[in-house]
């Protein structure tokens, strides 16, 4: 197909293209909607893209990424210390954070374990985790992963890997979404929330 605009601006749809969600016809439209407001939204734009481009750093302690190391949730003194939510990735710390229940600190594991992408304990983020419970002061570890079979592969793992070291260690419910009908659910997630029911 014979490009419409210039080279630039097919480079930036092209780069927009790559973005989660963004599939070619949505980047054109971003793209466009970039270019007629150049004043009020592609420049402020290029301007955050670049500050965040010089200034990203993975925190050490908790492997999240900010623009300061320690994070600044990391830093933060109103947090409860003694409690620390391990999660897979970046995403699921802020929509967490989003939700508003979590007082507590975070690692970040970068993955969780494959065997079919061949991911092993090697390629995660748990040497630091061990280090953190290891130092003490973390009474409990709530593993805030995925309902997936990698997800629970890797929370057996963790919660073995830190039995030596005494820290309560829990994790997500699965069951019923709030909002949802019983009728709508798949056999596993019905069976999941029938076994882990709570007395009212
Ligand atoms: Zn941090």
């Amino acid at each position: 197909m014979a490009s419409i605009a210039g080279p630039e601006i097919e480079r930036l749809i092209q780069l927009l293209a790559r973005m989660p969600g963004l599939g070619p016809r949505s980047a054109r439209r971003a793209a466009l909607s970039l270019v007629k407001k150049r004043e009020q939204l592609l420049g402020p734009l290029a301007d955050a893209m670049r500050v965040v481009h010089d200034t990203i750093v993975t925190c050490e302690e908790c492997g999240s990424i900010d623009t300061v190391t320690p994070c600044n949730l990391c830093r933060d003194t109103r947090r409860d210390r003694s409690v620390l939510v391990v999660v897979e990735d970046v995403a699921d710390l802020w929509a967490l954070e989003r939700a508003h229940v979590v007082n507590g600190r975070y690692h970040v594991l970068g993955g969780v374990l494959s065997a079919l992408d061949g991911v092993g304990p090697g390629e995660l983020n748990l040497k630091a985790l061990i280090e953190r419970v290891a130092a003490g002061g973390i009474g409990e570890v709530i593993l805030a992963l995925n309902a997936t079979v990698d997800g629970q592969t890797t929370a057996h793992y963790i919660t073995e890997l830190l039995a030596p070291y005494g820290p309560v260690v829990s994790r997500l419910a699965h069951g019923v979404p709030v909002g949802g009908e019983l009728d709508y659910l798949d056999e596993g997630t019905l069976s999941a929330a029938f076994r882990q029911r709570t007395p009212l």
